[in-house]
């Protein structure tokens, strides 16, 4: 039984729905700012984590930027309130309008993944009499050790430009009028735990930067990207990331030229924890080894166990009788519609309440319409 829920309130919503710790979600960015504060880190939110407006309004109460991967993403932000001198933007295919949106409202940075982006960039900016500022976004081929769809930063990904390209990067920025080379940027993929490929990282931009100053130039901001990782085994036991130890890390081995800035772009581990999907067991049906507890929440509301094989910490609010094993399966027809097999739950009865923990990133937002249905609403700690 967890008691840090409201079950009377929780039990007269209607489910499926996301419930947020928003006392939780404080104490959390708390932290990041402190921590970030000590070596005068900056950190961007990567929106795409979760872009629910009362979340939103709190991180942007702690007055980090934020870390864009669509226009649209960027519109929101701005929307939002977010100054645009905090804003970034990156990604592979960024189109035309997109870029334009960036240029007309001035944002921070364009994160860039390729020469021929170069050149539209530069192109559009031309003919707005405007100066892109870029920061390159290079490949260090760092294995993450991740899971493979979420593993960004290795010469096969699409994301990035590759050592062996950055002679012909570097050549072709010097020939654009309207380019201004801000910063190298870096992300190596998510859900990192070892805080070991962190050091790797600082090792192989050390090694980059060497490069980059031996042709006399001298980028402003190293951007370090995100990917620190939560536990979602435990989230009882570590509500909040281990920010002191991942912030010290690149204080210990980014080796920084005077005035260089260290910046950051940080989506799951500001606010993963802070989120949880509430369902309602509708049906417990035999199964051969197990029981399955068939809920009303499925990979519509959380697609994460679906597409990543992730893994979330599932509780029984309601009940404390002695534990049973279950599949916790959705509804949506399809097998991999599945939360956790043979999960150690307690007796499991119909119209028990569910919370699938851990669900703040990379859950609300990638809902769908599929099977036709309503995109779940989401509910708060404080207001509820
Ligand atoms: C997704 C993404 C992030 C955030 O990753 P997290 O694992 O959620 O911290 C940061 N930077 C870029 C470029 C991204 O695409």
């Amino acid at each position: 039984m967890n008691n840090n829920f409201p079950l009377k309130k929780l039990q007269n919503i209607r489910t499926p729905y996301y419930y947020y710790d928003m006392e939780l979600l404080e104490s959390t960015l708390k932290k990041v700012s402190e921590e970030a504060r000590k070596y005068n880190f900056t950190v961007h939110y990567a929106i795409k984590a979760n872009a629910n407006d009362r979340i939103l309004e709190m991180i942007r109460s702690f007055g980090f930027g934020v870390d864009c991967v669509s226009g649209y993403e960027v519109k929101k932000a701005l929307e939002a309130g977010f100054g645009n001198k905090g804003v970034v933007f990156a990604g592979v295919g960024k189109a035309d309008w997109e870029i334009e949106l960036g240029l007309d409202n001035d944002i921070a940075c364009f994160n860039v993944e390729s020469v021929p982006e170069l050149e539209i960039i530069n192109e559009i900016a031309a003919s707005k009499g405007k100066t892109a500022n870029v920061a390159i976004r290079i490949n260090p081929n760092v294995n993450a050790n991740t899971h493979h769809y979420i593993t960004t930063g290795l010469e096969e990904n699409k994301f990035g430009i590759n050592q062996w390209d950055l002679e012909k990067v570097t050549d072709a920025i010097s020939k654009m009028k309207h380019i201004n080379l801000e910063g190298l940027h870096f992300h190596i993929g998510s859900q990192i735990t070892d805080l070991t490929t962190f050091r790797d990282l600082c090792v192989r931009i050390n090694e980059l930067q060497k490069w980059f100053i031996s042709r006399q130039i001298y980028p402003k901001i190293i951007n370090v990207g995100g990917g620190l990782g939560i536990d979602y085994n435990d989230p009882n036991q570590n509500p909040i990331p281990d920010f002191e130890a991942y912030f010290k890390i690149f204080n210990d081995f980014l080796e920084l030229k005077p005035d260089q800035e260290v910046h950051f772009e940080l989506g799951r581990s500001l606010v993963a924890q802070s989120g949880n999907l509430i369902t309602k067991v509708l049906y417990v049906k035999e199964g051969v080894k197990t029981k399955f507890a068939i809920v009303d929440a499925g990979m519509t509301e959380l697609i994460r166990p679906a597409l990543y094989q992730a893994s979330h910490k599932i509780e029984n609010l309601s009940s404390v009788a002695t534990e049973e094993k279950y599949d916790v399966v959705g509804p949506i027809c399809e097998s991999s519609d599945c939360f956790g097999k043979a999960l150690s739950l307690p007796h499991t009865s119909r119209g028990d309440i569910i919370a699938i923990r851990s669900a703040g990133a990379y859950g609300e937002i990638m809902a769908s319409q599929y099977n036709l249905r309503e995109l779940p609403k989401s509910f708060f700690s404080d207001t509820i």
